[in-house]
This record gives structure tokens, sequence and C-alpha cells, in this order.
């Protein structure tokens, strides 16, 4: 682990798609690298000519990496940083409308691709030299390029037991199914997948073993699980035994906390240097992957703003290529805004400051999971799985405000933006009702919706847990045919993007919902 490998990597040419494999470089695309020849006067491209661009310069005001925040209290920093891009390049200034704006390389812009080559490189940590960087639309365009570029109809994709159902959307109408993995603490465990893999045969005659694998390793949506290393590197292992593809769709990244203590909030203390916070991340599948099976797919989404629709893929040559020839005929590249916006950004903060940036961020994240953690604690008795008795339960049990009724069990999330919360159903009476009544075909499920619907009622909005089950095809579309555990329900809560008050509400409206659901 760790040291750069120089041994050939493998041919992972018969992962490509058909699709894929017949796909070649737009010829229109390939004779544009001339037209930067010196000398050379072009009457090739069709393209505008950028005196005809009505825009002129845009000025920004934007947060220095330095900025202090205040979760209690969000203001705008006093000592905005003020910069300009204008139409041509000046020499403070070589960014430049005259190209951010004009037709350009689907790769990315220069200075863009550069700067996440050593930011990779430095927080990363690839396993080998030649890995590739190829910009996108952010990880919902990248994860769909993705699939593109491997899936053909009927495959299956192994993923989490709990998935992020955006992407699912992407293989379902191809005709893909989802292969998912039972998860523990730590995210998929490796056990299982093994099992999964070994006995795919078996268990589906008439489906090939999967080779694609779909992961959202930090702060896994909406399981909250982060990934620690010995787990990566036995599930990397494993892949390599059975020649899968693992694609990292890690938008949580940077967003990784220690553990939460019932009612110890901080307000953050004295933020720790970028050289700590970089040492305080688990390790990225890039650093265990020495054949290039792994396609990272990282986006500025969560880090800066997702409306930038900006990220880039981190993969080997080959799988960058394909990936490229797509963005040439599909979206030709980010928009030229975004690109020179973020990228000014990024230049201005230098890859240090973007680190003290994420540091400042992580912790903005820690004191929201805390809060949101803690309006749990207090609108519920909550009291660690390990001093109850419950089958199953992992980290602390929310029961009913005064009693013994367990209600939901969480574990505390150390890393993204989710709380994932296992209900016991079998608490409520309006359950029983339901799995008596042999009209009812999923039992968990209308539980679970009936739930939500009074809680939304209550104006209390959460995510019922079934949007993330994987559909593994219309023959396990109950939770009994595929197996679910019988009894449970779960519902996602976003600390993201509530104030402390809102969630402590939320939370109230919760309690009182779940109250009077006991009575029905
Ligand atoms: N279609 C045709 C026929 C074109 O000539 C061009 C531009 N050269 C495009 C599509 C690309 O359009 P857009 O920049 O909107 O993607
Ligand atoms: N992947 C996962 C797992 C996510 O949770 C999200 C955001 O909600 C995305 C991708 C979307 O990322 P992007 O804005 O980069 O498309």
């Amino acid at each position: 682990m760790g040291s750069v490998q120089e041994s050939p990597m493998p041919d992972l040419s018969h992962h490509l798609n058909a699709h894929s494999r017949a796909r070649h470089e737009s010829p229109l695309k390939a004779i544009i690298k001339y037209m930067a020849v010196d000398g050379m006067i072009s009457v090739a491209g069709g393209l505008p000519h950028s005196s005809l661009f009505p825009f002129e310069s845009v000025s920004l005001n934007s947060y220095p990496a330095s900025a202090v925040l205040d979760a209690e209290n969000p203001k705008v920093p006093g000592d905005l940083d003020t910069w300009t891009i204008a139409k041509h390049p000046t020499s403070e200034q070589p960014l430049n409308l005259a190209t951010s704006l004009q037709y350009g390389d689907g790769r990315g812009e220069a200075g863009l691709l550069k700067w996440a080559r050593e930011f990779t490189k430095l927080v990363f940590q690839p396993a080998y030299e030649d890995f590739d960087i190829l910009v996108n639309s952010g990880n919902t365009d990248a994860w769909s390029k993705v699939v593109g570029l491997l899936c053909e109809a009927g495959d299956s994709i192994i993923c989490e037991e709990y998935s992020y159902p955006s992407a699912q959307s992407n293989w379902i109408p191809l005709g893909c199914f989802a292969a998912p993995v039972k998860m523990d603490e730590d995210g998929m465990r490796a056990d299982a997948l093994e099992k999964t893999l070994a006995d795919w045969g078996i268990n589906h005659p008439d489906q090939r073993r999967p080779r694609l694998m779909y992961l959202v390793p930090v702060g896994s949506n909406p399981a909250g699980t982060t990934m620690r290393a010995q787990r990566r590197k036995d599930i990397y292992d494993i892949c390599v035994k059975y020649d899968v593809i693992i694609c990292e769709d890690d938008p949580y990244c940077f967003l990784q906390y220690g553990d939460y203590e019932v009612e110890a909030t901080t307000t953050g203390g004295q933020p720790g240097t970028p050289e700590q916070f970089l040492s305080s991340l688990v390790p990225s599948f890039l650093k265990f992957d020495y054949q290039g099976r792994v396609i990272r797919l990282d986006t500025f989404s969560k880090t800066l703003a997702p409306g930038n629709r900006l990220g880039y893929f981190v993969a080997n040559k080959l799988f960058t290529q394909k990936l490229l020839e797509a963005t040439q005929v599909e979206t030709q590249a980010p928009s030229g805004w975004s690109q020179a916006i973020v990228f000014g950004l990024l230049s201005k903060w230098g890859i240090m400051g973007y680190v003290q940036w994420l540091s400042s961020l992580r912790d903005q994240y820690r004191i929201r999971r805390d809060w949101m953690c803690d309006a749990i604690a207090s609108k519920f008795d909550v009291k660690p799985a390990s001093s109850l008795d419950i089958p199953g339960a992992e980290g602390l049990v929310a029961l009913a405000k005064g009693t013994s009724t367990p209600i939901f069990s969480f574990v505390p999330p150390t890393g993204g933006m989710f709380i994932w919360t296992r209900f016991y159903l079998n608490t409520f009476p309006a359950f029983q009702k339901l799995r008596a009544d042999e009209s009812c075909k999923d039992p968990e499920l209308a539980c679970e919706d009936a739930l939500w619907v009074d809680l939304c009622e209550a104006k209390v909005l959460l995510i019922p847990g079934y949007y993330y089950i994987p559909w593994e095809g219309p023959t396990k579309a109950t939770t009994k045919s595929r197996g679910g555990e019988a009894g449970i329900g779960h519902f996602r809560l976003a600390f993201s993007m509530s104030s402390k008050e809102e969630m402590n509400e939320a939370l109230s409206r919760m309690a009182t919902v779940v109250d009077a659901f006991l009575k029905k």
C-alpha cells in the first residue's frame, strides 16, 4: 500500500461495453490541438468570434480560504477577496473569458487539470503514477458516464445494502440490476462481498458475474457509514480476485468527523492545521489501486457549491480516453463560467488554502451532526445499544420519552450529511394490524409510508428508507422477497441544512407524531 507501482498494469479493455468500444474521438475535436501550433491560421473550426461574446468581464467577491465560519451565526466574513476575470488575459489574471467561454478541450481547463492532479497526488497518493484526470459536470454526470462506459443490459452492479437512488436510476432503464451487499458500521462487508461473488453462478445461473461496484465510501448516502482503511484494502483485494472495477463516488470525502458524544457539542474550538486535517482522512481506494481498477469521482458540489456542476474523474488512461470520447459528443465540457470561476478561486487559495477551507468546512458540518444527534437525545431517551437487549441494534437507541419503548436506533455518523435511523416497527400497533391484513403485500413498507405521511402532515420531512433499497428486479419488490429485515423500517435525516432551532423543532414534531402513532 502507498508505494507507487512500476510494473505494467493489467489490460482492463474487456470491461468496456460494446458502445464505448465502438466510440472514437470526434474528428472535429481531434483537429483543435493544431490550432495552438505557433503561426497557424485556423479557418477550420466553426468557433464563434470572442469579440461577439456579450460579456466583457466578471467581478467576484469570494471568501478567503482562512475565513472564520460560525455555525451558530453564519455571516459573511469581513475580509472578502475581490477579483475579476476579464475578456482578455492580464499579467495578474491569465484566466480570460475569451478562452473560458470558447469551445475548448473536453478534458477541462488546463490549469484546473494540473491543479486536480497535484491535489490528488498530495491528498490521495494513488498507487500508480500514470493515472489520468478528466473534468465532468459533477458526480451525477460522472456516474452516468461510467454506466455508459461499462454496463451492458442484463448486468448486475454491486452496491451497498442501501444505496443512492439517483445512481440506480441510471442503470435500471438500461436493463441492469443491483447486487446489494450487506453493510455494517464500516460500510460494505468484505465477507458478504466475497460470498456474493463466489456464489454468483449458483444463485444467478442466467446472469454474468458483476464486474462493476458502485460505492459511497465516506458518509454513505443514506447509511452514513465511513469505510476505514483495512476494509478498503480487503474489498480491493476481492475486486482484484474477481476482476471487478470499483467506482468510488466520494462527494462527502472531506466531511469526516470524530465520534459523537451525547450532548458534548463543542463550538469547533481552534481549527487544526491543514496537515492535521489531511492526516485525519481515511485513504481513498486510489491508495490501494495498483491495477488502475478504481474510478474515483470527485466533485466540488459539497466543498464549494453544487450549482457549479463541476467535478472530475481520476482513472486509468484507457477509461478516461473513452470517457473523453463520450464527453466530446455529450456535454462537450462543463460550463466555461464554472471552470473559470472555480479554478480562479482555487488558484487564489492555493492547494493548502483549499485544504484549510475543507478543514473549516468539516468542522461546520461536524457541529451540525452534533446538533442533530443532540436534538434526538433531547426529544427521546437515548441509551447505548450495548446497554439494551435489542437484536441487531447498534450505536444508540432512541426510546419514547419516559418509557422503555424502543422507537429507533442509529449509529451517529462519522462522515457525510446523514443520520440513518432503524425503526422498530413491531413497537407500533398499526404495524401489527398491517401484518395481520392478508391484502397488505409489504407491511414494513406500508407502515414506513404511513408514518412518513403523518410526519409530513406534521410538517417534518424525512426520506423514507425504501427509497434506498437497491432494485434487484421485479421478483424482489417486497421487503420479504428480497430477504429484508422483518419488522424494521428506516428514515434518513439530513443534518446539513437546518439551523439548530429547526433541528430541535423537527425532532420535537417527530416525537409527537411517534407518540400519536403508538396509539393508532
Ligand atoms: N450541432 C451543430 C450542427 C453544430 O454546428 C454545433 C456547434 N458546432 C453543435 C451542435 C454544438 O452545439 P452546443 O455548443 O450548443 O453544444
Ligand atoms: N453521489 C452521491 C452519493 C450524493 O449523495 C450526491 C449528492 O446528493 C451526488 C452524487 C451528487 O453529486 P453532484 O452534485 O456532484 O452531481
